[in-house]
C-alpha cells in the first residue's frame, strides 16, 4: 500500500465522519432546518467539483504568455466567458482602457577593468514545456519604474528597507546619485526603487539571491523547485499604498472617456529606471564591488564576498524605454440573480493575468473560481436558486497594480456600496494549510467552513490541521508572541482570528477603499513556488511536480470558497458576527499603546549610551563608523477617546451578536428585507471619508496596506504609522478620527439591535 493510497482510506473515513455528523452541525445564520437543507446543498455542490477538469482547464489557459495585452490573455477572458455563459449565468466582458508600460529596450552592463553584459533573459528549461516560448514572453522588467539611461557607481543595499539605509548610514555610505543593487525579500518589491529614489539614487536593480529562494533554499528548477540561475522575478513597482489601479484616474474607473492625469502628473509611478535581474547577472557587480565589508545580514549565499560597493566601487550603465500607451483589458463578469434578495450582492474574484504563463499565479486560483461557478451552474439546473445575487468576477490586469478589480469596484462604486454584501478573494493556490484573511465580521463564517471542509491528504478537518499548526508553531523556541496567543487559542478551541488584509491581490479596493467586508482565501505552505513566482517557470509542467500534483488542494479551495460563497448567498439573516471585530480592535488598540511605551525606553536607552560615549569606544578604531542620529522624542499621547469607543464598540457588538442569534428564523419577511442593507453596509461604517494621511483613497480605518511594507497590513493605520514615524500630532489627531469612526459603527450597531430585539 503506497503512502497515497493510506492517505486515501483516511480522507475516506474522515468524509464519512464528517457526512455523519452533518445533520447535528449548526451553521451560522442559519435556523437548523435551513442548515440541514444548507449541507445537502453543499453536498451536491461537492461532488460537482472535478480535479481532472481544473488540470485541464489550468493547462489551457497557461499554455501560452498571458500578460495585460497579450492575446491570449484576452483569449482567455473569451473562453472564461463562453464557459459561465454556458453553465447558466449572465455573462459578459466589460473592458477599461490603462496605462501599461511594456519595455522597448532594455540593458545593462558593468563597466571597468572586468567588463559584463547582463543577459536579462530567461532561457529554456528542459522538462518545462512552454519555457521554450521566452521569446514571446515580456523580457524580465518591473511595471511602473521610471525610464531613464544612466550611469554610476554601484551601492548594494541589501533588501533596500529603511533599516538597511541606517546600516549603511552607520558604515558612512551615502547612495546619492549611485544605482542601488537591492535583494528581494523582507519588504514588497516596490519600496526598493522608491527608497533608492528618495534617498537620491539614479537607478536600482533588484535581483533573487539564492539564499532567499535559489540554492540555499533546496534544489533549482528542473531538478528541484527553486529559482534556477537565470530566473527572474518581474512585478510591479506602483506605489499601490498611495493608490491601487490605474495611475491615471484614481478613484474613478478608467472607461475610454474617463478623466485622465498625465504620466508627469501620476503620483504612482516612479522617476528613476529600474530592473529585475537574476542571479547569474547579478554575481559579476557584487564580485566587482570594493567598499566595506557587507554587515553580516546584508550577505546573501552566493559564493563572493559581499561589500556594500560606494567607496573604490564598481560602475554601470543602465537604460529601460518602455512604450507608454493606454492597453484594453478584459474583467470576465458572471451574475446569478438572486431569488429573494436580488440587490444583495455577493461578490467572487480571481485575476487571469500573469506575468508570464501564470500557472500557479493566478491561474491556480482562476480554474477554482470557474470550477465553483460551473458547479453552481449545475445546482442551478436542479431548479435552486440563490436567495441572494452571485456576481463571479475574473479580473485582468491585477499583476502591474490591482487594476481590474479597481477599475470595476471605482466604475460601479456607488452601486456596490448599496448592494454588495462581501467580497471573496483568491489567488494563487498550492497543497498545504488554509490561510484566510480578512474582515472580522466574517471570522465565525470562515471558521465553520474550515471546520466543515476535509484536508484531503490527512483526513483530518482544515481547521483542526489549522489548530495543530497553531500549536505546534506557537511552542516552537522563540516564536513570535501572536503565534504564542494563537497557539493558545487554538489549544481551548476556540475560532482562530482571521490576520487582517494589507495589499497583494484584488481584495484592495473592495475593502479598503469601499469598505466592503472582504477575505482573502488560499492553501499554501506546501507547494514549492516561491522560487518560481512571476517568471518564465511558473509553469504548467511546474506547478504539475511542485504546486497541487494531484489537483486536490485545488478541490479543498473549491469546496472552501464555494461553501462562504453560497452561506452568504443563502444564510436567513447575512452571517457576520461582531464580537471578533471588537476583540481585533481591542488587540490592535494594546498593540500601538506598546509601540509608544517601546519608542519610550529605546530614546532612553540612546541618551544613555550617547551620554556614556558608547558608540565611539565599541568602535574598531581602524574602521570609524558613524554614531546613529537621535530621533524625534516621544511626546505624550492621549489614548482616551480609544478607550471609551472601543469599551463602546465591545458593549455594541456583544448586545447586537445577542440579539442576531435570536432573531435568525423569527423576522418577518419585511424585517428580513429591511435589515438586508442595513448588515451589508455595517463594514462601511468603519471607514472615514478623509481616509489615511497623505492618502485619501484608502478609507478602512482598521486595516491597511503599510506605507513601508507594501504588501502587509497595518492595523490601525492611521494611529499606528504616525507612531512608527514618530509624527506625534498627527497620532494624535487620528485619534480623535480613529474613535469618532468607531462611535460611528457602535451607534449603527445599537439602532440595529434595537430593530432585531423588536422582532
Ligand atoms: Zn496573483
Amino acid at each position: 500500500m503506497s503512502f497515497r493510497k493510506v492517505l486515501v482510506a483516511s480522507v475516506a473515513a474522515g468524509l464519512m465522519l464528517a457526512a455523519a455528523g452533518a445533520s447535528a452541525a449548526p451553521i451560522f445564520g442559519f435556523t437548523p432546518e435551513h442548515a440541514d437543507r444548507q449541507q445537502a446543498l453543499e453536498a451536491k455542490f461537492d461532488q460537482a467539483l472535478s480535479g481532472e477538469e481544473m488540470k485541464g482547464w489550468l493547462e489551457t489557459l497557461s499554455s501560452e504568455p498571458n500578460h495585460v495585452g497579450s492575446p491570449h490573455d484576452k483569449a482567455n477572458a473569451e473562453l472564461m466567458l463562453a464557459k459561465f455563459k454556458s453553465w447558466g449565468w449572465d455573462a459578459r466582458i466589460e473592458t477599461f482602457d490603462i496605462l501599461y508600460p511594456t519595455p522597448i529596450a532594455e540593458k545593462l552592463e558593468l563597466l571597468g577593468p572586468h567588463p559584463f553584459t547582463a543577459a536579462l533573459h530567461e532561457t529554456p528549461v528542459e522538462g518545462d514545456r512552454t519555457s521554450v516560448q521566452a521569446d514571446r514572453a515580456l523580457p524580465p522588467y518591473v511595471a511602473y519604474q521610471g525610464d531613464g539611461d544612466v550611469t554610476a557607481d554601484i551601492v548594494y543595499v541589501n533588501y533596500g528597507m529603511p533599516e538597511d539605509y541606517k546600516a549603511l548610514e552607520h558604515l558612512g555610505i551615502s547612495v546619492k546619485g549611485k544605482i542601488v543593487l537591492a535583494r528581494y525579500g523582507a519588504g514588497w518589491r516596490g519600496l526598493k526603487p522608491q527608497l533608492a529614489e528618495e534617498h537620491g539614487a539614479v537607478g536600482c536593480l533588484i535581483f533573487s539571491d539564492p539564499a532567499d529562494d535559489g540554492y540555499a533554499t533546496d534544489d533549482v528548477w528542473p531538478k528541484g523547485g527553486q529559482r534556477p540561475p537565470q530566473g527572474v522575478q518581474r512585478g510591479s513597482v506602483e506605489k499601490m499604498m498611495i493608490y491601487a489601479g490605474d495611475p491615471l484616474t484614481p478613484g474613478v474607473g478608467a472607461t475610454k472617456d474617463a478623466k485622465r492625469l498625465t504620466r508627469e502628473t501620476a503620483t504612482t509611478i516612479l522617476h528613476i529606471p529600474a530592473l529585475p535581474i537574476s542571479y547569474a547577472d547579478a554575481q559579476p557587480f557584487l564580485a566587482a564591488m570594493g567598499g566595506p565589508l557587507a554587515p553580516r545580514n546584508f550577505r546573501g549565499a552566493l559564493p563572493i564576498t559581499y561589500r556594500t560597493g560606494g567607496v573604490g566601487a564598481a560602475s554601470a550603465h543602465l537604460l529601460v524605454k518602455s512604450d507608454w500607451s493606454l492597453k484594453p483589458i478584459y474583467d470576465v463578469i458572471a451574475v446569478m440573480k438572486g431569488k429573494e434578495f436580488p440587490d444583495q450582492w455577493v461578490i467572487r474574484g480571481n485575476h487571469h493575468d500573469g506575468w508570464v504563463f501564470g500557472a500557479t499565479d493566478p491561474l491556480s486560483g482562476n480554474v477554482v473560481l470557474m470550477e465553483e461557478a460551473k458547479a453552481i451552474g449545475a445546482l442551478a439546473r436542479t431548479g435552486w436558486r440563490p436567495k441572494r445575487t452571485l456576481v463571479y468576477a475574473s479580473w485582468d490586469a491585477e499583476e502591474p497594480g490591482l487594476i481590474g478589480s479597481t477599475e470595476w469596484a471605482e466604475a460601479h462604486a456607488a452601486e456596490l456600496q448599496k448592494k454588495a454584501v462581501a467580497y471573496v478573494n483568491s489567488d494563487s493556490n498550492e497543497r498545504g494549510f488554509l490561510g484566510a484573511e480578512g474582515s472580522h465580521s466574517l471570522q465565525s463564517l470562515v471558521n465553520q467552513v474550515a471546520r466543515d471542509v476535509t484536508d484531503p491528504e490527512t483526513g483530518a478537518t482544515v481547521a483542526t490541521r489549522r489548530r495543530a499548526r497553531a500549536q505546534v508553531e506557537g511552542s516552537r523556541p522563540g516564536a513570535r508572541e501572536e503565534a504564542k496567543a494563537e497557539a493558545e487559542i487554538a489549544a481551548k478551541g476556540g475560532e482562530m482570528p482571521l490576520a487582517p488584509l494589507g495589499s497583494g491581490s484584488d481584495y484592495s479596493a473592495f475593502i479598503q477603499h469601499l469598505g466592503i467586508a472582504s477575505i482573502n482565501l488560499g492553501y499554501g505552505g506546501e507547494g514549492e513556488m516561491g522560487g518560481v513566482y512571476h517568471s518564465l517557470y511558473d509553469s504548467y509542467d511546474h506547478y504539475l511536480r511542485y504546486g497541487d500534483p494531484d489537483f486536490r488542494y485545488e478541490v479543498a479551495l473549491a469546496q472552501t470558497a464555494g461553501r462562504v460563497m453560497l452561506r452568504l448567498a443563502d444564510a436567513d439573516v447575512p452571517p457576520m458576527r461582531l464580537a471578533p471585530v471588537s476583540g481585533a480592535v481591542s488587540r490592535y488598540l494594546k498593540e500601538v499603546k506598546q509601540l509608544v511605551e517601546k519608542a519610550r525606553t529605546d530614546d532612553a536607552r540612546f541618551v544613555a549610551l550617547s551620554q556614556s560615549n558608547a558608540f565611539a569606544l565599541s568602535d574598531d578604531p581602524t574602521h570609524p563608523t558613524h554614531p546613529p542620529a537621535a530621533e524625534t522624542p516621544v511626546e505624550p499621547l492621549d489614548f482616551s477617546a480609544m478607550d471609551a469607543a472601543a469599551e463602546r464598540l465591545a458593549r455594541a457588538t456583544t448586545a447586537f451578536d445577542t440579539a442576531y442569534a435570536a432573531a435568525v428564523g423569527h423576522l418577518s419577511r419585511a424585517q428580513a428585507a429591511a435589515l438586508e442593507p442595513v448588515m451589508s453596509g455595517l463594514e462601511q461604517a468603519l471607514t472615514a471619508p478623509e481616509g489615511l494621511p497623505g492618502r485619501p483613497w484608502f478609507h478602512h480605518m482598521v486595516y491597511a496596506p503599510g506605507m513601508l511594507t507594501g504588501y502587509g497590513a497595518k492595523t490601525l493605520p492611521g494611529i499606528r504609522e504616525a507612531i512608527e514615524s514618530r509624527r506625534w500630532a498627527e497620532a494624535q489627531a487620528y485619534i480623535a478620527v480613529v474613535a469618532r469612526t468607531l462611535d460611528g459603527y457602535s451607534s449603527r450597531l445599537e439602532q440595529t439591535t434595537t430593530t432585531l430585539a423588536a422582532k
